[in-house]
C-alpha cells in the first residue's frame, strides 16, 4: 500500500509519500515569520500559495523512483491539533486529491502520527512518548486501546516558550536552536520556576523569570543554560513518573524540541537509572513531517478506517485520546 501524506498544522507545509517500509519521496516548504511568532493566517497564505508546488516536487520525485499517481492508495491529512487557517488549507487540499484520484481519505492526529513515525523508524514497541514541539508538549502511552496524554502543559509549549524568550533576546524564529547554542556557554545556574503539578508542567512563569533574570543583569548565556535545565528537568521527572506508573520500557522522543542534545542526555541518563531503552528517531521525524502523516494514515487505511468527506472538517483542538487505535 502507498498512501499519500499532508502535514500542514503550523510553519512546515510537508508532504510525502510512504509504503510500508519507507518514504518514497518527500517535499516541504517552510514558513518563517518575518518578525514575531508564527501568524496563523500568514502562515496559511504561505501554505496556500505552496500547494501547487510542493504536491508537483513530491510527485516529480515519487516518478523518479517508478511511482505514479495511479499508485497511490490514499490520501491522509493532519486534521489537528493545529491552526485552523493552515489546517483548513490542508484539508481542502486533500479532499481534492482524494476525489481526483478516486482513493479513500483519512483525517489523522498530528500527535498520534508524532508517536507512530517514532516507533516505526526506531523499532521502539511501546514506550512511553515525549512529544515536545512548538505549540504541544505531552506525555503519552498506549493504554486501553488508545494513546493517553498522561501529563501535559498547564500553558504554552516548551518550543513556544523558548522561541518567545529567543525573540526577547532579540533572536529570530525558530528561538530552540540559538538557546541551545548560547546555553553551551552558561556556567551558572541561575534560580528559576520549576513547576510541576501531578503529571502536568507549566513554562509561562519560567519565560518571564528568564527575562527578568536578564533584565537584572544576569549573563545570556547562564540564563539560556538554567532555562534548558529547569524545563528539561521538569519533562524529564514526568516522563520518568510516567515509566514508573505505566511499568514500560521503553522511552521515545518526538517533536522539534526532541532536537535539542541536552534534553536527550538528560531523558538518556533517566533511562539508563532505570534499565529503560531510549529512542530518537532522526531530525527529519522528529520535526513536523508530512512522512508521519502518510505512515499513520497507512496505518489506519489498511486496518479499515476512512474519513468520508462530510466527516472531514478540521480539529483544531483535537486530542490523541479521541483516537480509537485500530491498528495495533
Ligand atoms: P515542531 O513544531 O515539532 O516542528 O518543533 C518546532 C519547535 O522546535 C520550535 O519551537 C523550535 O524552536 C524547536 N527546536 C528546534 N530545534 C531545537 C533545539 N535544538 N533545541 C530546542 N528547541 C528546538
Ligand atoms: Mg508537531
Amino acid at each position: 500500500m502507498r498512501v499519500i501524506g499532508i502535514e500542514g498544522t503550523a510553519w512546515n507545509l510537508s508532504i510525502a509519500i510512504v509504503d510500508e517500509k519507507d518514504v518514497i519521496a518527500e517535499a516541504e516548504a517552510v514558513y518563517i515569520p518575518k518578525h514575531g511568532g508564527i501568524h496563523p493566517r500568514e502562515a496559511a497564505q504561505h501554505h496556500a500559495a505552496e500547494i501547487k508546488n510542493v504536491l508537483t516536487k513530491v510527485l516529480s520525485a515519487a516518478a523518479e523512483r517508478g511511482v505514479t499517481p495511479h499508485d497511490i492508495d490514499g490520501v491522509a491529512f493532519s486534521q489537528g491539533p493545529g491552526m485552523g487557517p493552515c489546517l483548513r488549507v490542508v484539508a481542502t487540499a486533500a479532499r481534492t486529491l482524494s476525489l481526483k484520484l478516486k482513493v479513500p481519505l483519512v483525517g489523522v492526529n498530528h500527535c498520534v502520527a508524532h508517536v507512530e513515525v517514532g516507533r516505526w523508524r526506531c523499532g521502539a514497541e511501546d514506550p512511553v512518548t515525549l512529544y515536545v514541539s512548538g505549540a504541544n508538549s505531552q506525555v503519552l502511552a498506549y493504554r486501553g486501546g488508545r494513546y493517553r496524554i498522561l501529563g501535559e502543559t498547564l500553558d504554552i509549549g516548551i518550543g513556544n516558550a523558548l522561541d518567545k524568550f529567543a525573540r526577547f533576546l532579540g533572536l529570530s524564529h525558530p528561538g530552540g536552536p540559538k538557546i541551545e547554542e548560547l546555553a553551551r556557554r552558561g556556567r551558572e545556574y541561575v534560580p528559576l520556576p520549576y513547576v510541576v503539578k501531578g503529571m502536568d508542567f507549566s513554562f509561562s512563569g519560567l519565560e518571564t523569570a528568564a527575562e527578568k533574570a536578564v533584565n537584572d543583569g544576569r549573563s545570556v548565556e547562564d540564563v539560556c543554560f538554567s532555562f534548558q535545565e529547569t524545563a528539561f528537568a521538569m519533562l524529564t521527572e514526568v516522563t520518568e513518573r510516567a515509566v514508573a506508573h505505566c511499568e514500560k520500557d521503553e522511552v521515545l522522543l518526538a517533536g522539534g524540541v526532541g532536537a535539542n542534545g541536552r534534553l536527550q542526555e538528560m531523558l538518556r541518563t533517566m533511562c539508563e537509572e532505570r534499565g529503560a531503552k531510549f529512542y530518537v528517531p532522526e531530525a527529519r521525524f522528529l520535526k513536523d513531517n508530512g512522512a508521519m502523516i502518510a505512515y499513520l494514515g497507512l496505518l489506519m487505511l489498511k486496518s479499515g478506517v476512512r474519513t468520508p468527506i462530510d466527516a472531514s472538517a478540521v480539529k483544531p483542538n483535537f486530542r490523541p485520546e479521541e483516537v480509537e487505535v485500530t491498528w495495533r
